[in-house]
Order: structure tokens, then sequence, then C-alpha cells
């Protein structure tokens, strides 16, 4: 039956394609070449600085070999020329596959357009790619539902709900051009501006729009001096009772700065402060009882999502999505499968990344 019902359904797909006018990268042209199945896979990720891309790329790897598919991994060392430059090499050399997880999300227009003619699909990776129709999925984590549990966490702490305050906030946020950057601020927002608008939060540095609070490329040393300049300008005399750090190397950095001033000392205890991505540093700083939270997202599982779309595009199947709305990158909806992130915190670590296989206990000693 499975046998008669996959040719089935790769015919009514392409059927359907040719009545588009689409080939299954979306951009018009052929439908896949028949020997794609097995062929090379071009995985392109941001930078090795953060363990994360690490591992996303070591999973896809992985996973990509065990179907029979052969790899090329680049990082581009947080460099969007090098990113553009590593993708043109995986065409030259006859890439049947992309997935990309991008520097800069707005600026590999004209280098996807060099796949799209070649009949190339590309599967953007954690992060939207914007600005073009060359992009076919998306493959990422409730990006929005991160920043909810952020601001959660900090409201839930801080008992907000129960009408405790007024406290002091600072407000971090993510790579301006990183669209996850939005999605994580606004869902924390959504979350922290009733109490900033009620004043049982406020953010003495007065800094509270997206482009005043956010970190090129995401740099926790740049955080690490904003936070000091925070510190020396409005805390000279109040303190600091929540920091929202969108991801660990972030929090690592403002908490640099805050240990710098004297927090974490007696009578002066360190923030709560929240984090992504359950990095190990971040984890065991957690541990230590600094870093107070983080959310993990399980690079292993969304390895699995963007291996399962790439196997399917390339062998004439349908991707599986879950979210056909809610991503529109200025020049088409692309079609998403969106992962669901954990909040994780000293209670939880040992459940959600030990018994999990995120870690072994050794690791985090
Ligand atoms: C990812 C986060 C990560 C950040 C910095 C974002 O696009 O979604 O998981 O913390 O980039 O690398």
């Amino acid at each position: 039956m499975r046998k008669l019902v996959a040719p089935l359904a790769a015919a009514a797909l392409s059927l359907t394609l040719a009545a588009c006018g689409q080939g299954a990268n979306g951009v018009g042209g052929d439908a896949p070449k028949a020997d794609t199945k097995g062929g090379l896979v071009g995985i392109s990720m941001p930078t090795k600085s953060s363990e994360r891309w690490i591992n996303d790329g070591d999973n896809m790897v992985k996973q990509f070999q065990a179907k029979g598919y052969k790899t090329d991994l680049q990082y581009g060392d947080n460099v969007v020329e090098n990113q553009v430059s590593q993708l043109e090499n995986m065409i030259t050399k006859g890439a049947r596959l992309l997935v990309v997880a991008a520097i800069d999300g707005s600026s590999l227009t004209d280098v996807l357009q060099k796949a799209a003619d070649a009949h190339i699909p590309v599967i953007s990776y954690d992060r939207l790619i914007r600005g073009t129709k060359n992009v076919d999925y998306y493959a990422t984590f409730d990006n929005f539902k991160v920043g909810v549990l952020q601001g959660d966490y900090i409201a839930q702490k801080l008992d907000l709900k129960d009408g405790k305050g007024p406290f002091n906030v600072e407000l971090f946020a993510g790579s301006p051009d990183d669209n996850n950057a939005t999605f994580f601020f606004n869902g924390a927002m959504s979350v922290l501006k009733p109490y900033l608008d009620s004043k049982k939060l406020v953010v003495q540095s007065g800094q509270t729009g997206f482009n005043q609070v956010a970190t090129l490329r995401w740099d926790g040393g740049l955080a690490q001096s904003r936070m000091d300049n925070l510190l020396s300008k409005s805390y000279t005399s109040a303190r600091v009772d929540a920091v929202l750090s969108p991801y660990d190397g972030i929090s690592i950095g403002i908490l640099s700065s805050l240990k710098s001033v004297g927090y974490g000392g007696s009578g002066k205890p360190l923030p709560i402060v929240t984090g992504q991505d359950g990095e190990l540093a971040s984890v065991k700083s957690i541990i230590a009882g600094e870093q107070t939270q983080t959310v993990y997202k399980d690079t292993r599982e969304l390895a699995k999502v963007a291996v399962q779309m790439g196997d399917a595009l390339l062998t004439g199947g349908k991707p599986e999505t879950n979210d056909t709305t809610q991503y529109n990158n200025g020049a088409k909806t692309v079609p998403a499968y969106l992962l669901q992130p954990v909040s994780v915190d000293k209670d939880n670590y040992q459940k959600v990344l030990v018994d999990g296989g995120q870690y072994t206990a050794d690791q985090l000693k």
C-alpha cells in the first residue's frame, strides 16, 4: 500500500507543480532531477562562536548522511561576504539543496537567485531569510513564544501578577539583521509592556525601543559594554532587579558587567537574568546561581525537521508544515514548521537537559 501511495502522491505533487508552472523550489522551472536523492546538501551556518550552531551543523550532517546524502557544512564566521561566497561554492559544486541559517537575513537575494536558476531548493534554517521569493520552506522554533517564556519568567519571579513592584528592569534584544530578534523582543514585550505601562516595571535608562536595545550580531562583548554604561548612568543609587536578555552569550556579558560593580556580592543580589539556547556555560551559571533562566531549543529536533523537509523536497514529496501564516519575508509567506521552546532554570535543568540527553551530569560539573 505504502509503495503505491508514495508514487501517487509524487505524481499528484508534480501535476500540481506543473499546473502552477513551478518546480519543487517554488520558483519556476523543472521538478528536481531524478538524481537528487543521495546528492550533495550544502549546509550554511552563521558562526562557530556559539555552541548551538556547531550542534545544529553536526546534527544535520549526521542525519543527512544517515539518509544517504553527501554534505558540505560551512560556517561564515559572522561575516556576510563569507556566507555568500560559501553558498556560491556550494552551487558551483552541484549542491541539490541548500539549508541556510543567515548571518544577515536580507543579504542573500543575489546568491539565492543563482540557486533558483540552478533549480536548487532552499530551506531557511532557524532564521528567516528575507526579501526573496527563492526560499521554499522554513524550519524553526516558535520564536514569539521564546520571548513570551523570557517575559513570563521575569513576571513570575517578581510576582508582578500579584501586584508587587515597582521593580527596575533593563531590556536587551538580539541582532537587528536577524528576523528572530524582533519576534523574541515582541514576545517578551507582550508580557512586560502592561507592567511598564502600570509602572510596576521601570526602565531607569529609558531605553525601551527595539533599536535602542538591539545587539548587533548577538555580540556578548557589546552587551557587556552597554550594561556597563547603563549601570554607570542610571544605577548609581537605584538597583537592577531584572534584565531581559535574549541569548545566553549576551547574558554572560551582562552578568560580567553586573559582577564588576558588586552584584552577586553581599547585600547586592544579582538580578533575574534570562537567556536562550541552554549553552553549557549558561547552564553552569544557572546551577551556580548567577544566570537565572534560559530558553532551551533542542537542535537535534530542529535538524530532524530540516532533514525531513530536505529529503521530501529531493524525493518529490511535500514537507510537513504547521504554520503557513506567520512568516512573511517581504516577498512571500514561507511555509514553516515550528518546534516548541522550553523554559529552563535551576528547578528543571536536570529533567530537561540531563534526562533529555543534551548534557551528561559530568559536563555540568
Ligand atoms: C537564534 C537563537 C540564538 C541567536 C544567536 C537566533 O537567530 O534563534 O537561538 O540565540 O540567533 O545565535
